[in-house]
């Protein structure tokens, strides 16, 4: 992309109504704009880093071995009559009429929806475990929005559900679920630590949250810090293998880590008081089991093996695609910008020209731009007219990951420079050494 045909809307001053450093940074990026409370548009530098997070989470769900599909946003009141969820929800949920003066309402999340398709069609245990999933567009109509995308009314989600014969199978989805979750957060450069935690408006048992350490995150979290120096690395797994699952699941839930719903004072003085840690967290997923609640109350019933009919166990999953991109920045930052981690920056590496209109340095920049481009990856250059200090500004702010600076007095010695934005540290090299360095970073990602 080249920065003069793009889109990309820069605040110089900071935004008023925006009191946390991604929501600041989101509005001065150009990432978004608010629409109306709570509800945002998608510009296309934060399009383009909600679509790489989108992409992670459904690579991700297909190693798991879930399958991707889609529900409408707009659904009727029917189903969630019949769960008693019309009731239990309140005023976060979203009611209107059609023009048949029928009850419709805007999915805040979809159990009922995906246990009325279940039940239509599955009826023998043989067409089981099944686990479906989507990530689509959810309203809740929040007392207090806030804080751009990481509370917003509108929001994207992923949302996934387990149907099992069993509750040792549905455990095993539990489990599973928990597994790809790691994987997933870990591939976005977050840590988030799974906390046991309360099961809220869904309902259930067990249950765990997923929290990214944040001062500015809503939830109040106690755990032993242990937990984080726990990580996921590249290991072999085996999805369907549940004593792995099991084994992963245990080995990063038995450590003391909960919200501060389910926390427990006694339990938590068994930690080693150097190692009891209190702090505030970002809720960027939870996992539910919740046995046979939906299926008891929609009579979701398949024939087991003895010919019987035996009501399904049931889990629940979710992600939170769009705040994922707050809690990025709120773990990613530093007071000139964004500092994107490189599994989901927007741009693998910024060019900046030095001197537009210089011939060789346009022609340095062209070269590059054609070799990355060429190499699959997607470079933003900077090709506007600008002074270098408004063009570094910008590339700090925006947080791609690697930048080139190329300019004449460096090209006379046949050198451009790659500058890392998290660390600063600029190193002189030819341009076929910095593409080369740039495709070995981005080779395993
Ligand atoms: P919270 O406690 O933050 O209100 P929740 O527990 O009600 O969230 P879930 O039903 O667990 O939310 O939804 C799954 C995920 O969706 C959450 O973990 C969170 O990351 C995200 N999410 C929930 N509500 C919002 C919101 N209003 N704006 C943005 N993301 C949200
Ligand atoms: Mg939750």
């Amino acid at each position: 992309m080249r920065m003069s045909r793009y889109f990309l809307p820069v605040l110089k001053e900071d935004p008023a109504e925006a009191s946390i450093v991604s929501h600041r940074y989101m509005l001065r990026a150009g990432m978004i704009k608010q629409a109306t409370a709570g509800i945002y548009s998608w510009l296309p530098l934060g399009f383009k880093v909600l679509r790489k997070i989108e992409d992670i989470v459904h690579e991700e769900q297909a190693k798991a071995g879930h399958l991707p599909m889609l529900m409408p946003t707009i659904q009727s009141t029917d189903l969630w009559k019949e769960s008693g969820r019309y009731e239990a929800f309140g005023e976060e949920m979203l009611r209107f009429k059609d023009r048949h003066d029928r009850e419709m309402l805007f999915t805040p999340t979809a159990e009922e929806l995906i246990t009325d398709i279940f039940r239509a069609h599955v009826t023998s245990y043989k067409d089981m475990p099944l686990t479906m999933y989507q990530i689509q567009w959810k309203f809740r109509d929040e007392r207090r929005p806030r804080f751009g995308v990481m509370r917003g009314r509108e929001f994207y989600m992923k949302d996934g559900y387990n149907f099992d014969l069993t509750k040792e199978d549905a455990l095993h989805a539990y489990n599973r679920h928990l597994v790809s979750y790691l994987r997933t957060y870990e591939r976005m450069g977050l840590q988030a630590i799974p906390m046991r935690a309360d099961s809220g408006a869904i309902g259930g048992d067990d249950t765990h949250e997923f929290l990214v350490l944040a001062e500015t995150g809503e939830s109040e979290v106690f755990y032993d810090s242990a937990v984080t120096e726990l990580t996921f690395g590249d290991r072999d797994i085996d999805f369907d293998d549940k004593a792995q699952c099991q084994a992963i699941m245990e080995e990063f839930t038995t450590k003391y880590a909960r919200t501060d719903e389910t926390h427990d004072e006694a339990l938590f003085n068994e930690v080693p008081e150097a190692r009891r840690k209190s702090a505030r967290g970002i809720e960027v997923g939870q996992i539910f089991y919740f046995g046979t609640k939906y299926s008891d109350a929609m009579n979701a019933k398949v024939q087991g093996p003895d010919g019987k009919p035996v009501a399904v166990h049931m889990g629940s999953h979710g992600i939170g695609v769009s705040r994922l991109l707050g809690a990025i920045i709120e773990a990613s930052h530093d007071d000139k910008g964004i500092i994107w981690p490189e599994g989901v920056t927007p741009y693998h590496v910024g060019i900046v020209n030095l001197k537009q209109g210089d011939e060789e340095a346009d022609g340095a920049c062209e070269a590059l731009y054609k070799e990355f481009t060429t190499a699959g990856l997607e470079p933003l250059y900077d090709d506007r007219n600008e002074r270098a200090g408004g063009k570094f500004a910008t590339m700090d702010l925006i947080g791609l990951p690697w930048r080139i600076t190329v300019g004449p007095r460096g090209l006379k010695n046949g050198v451009v420079e790659l500058t890392s934005r998290k660390t600063g540290d600029s190193v002189e090299m030819t341009p076929a050494e910095a593409v080369a360095r740039v495709k070995d970073i981005y080779a395993g990602l």
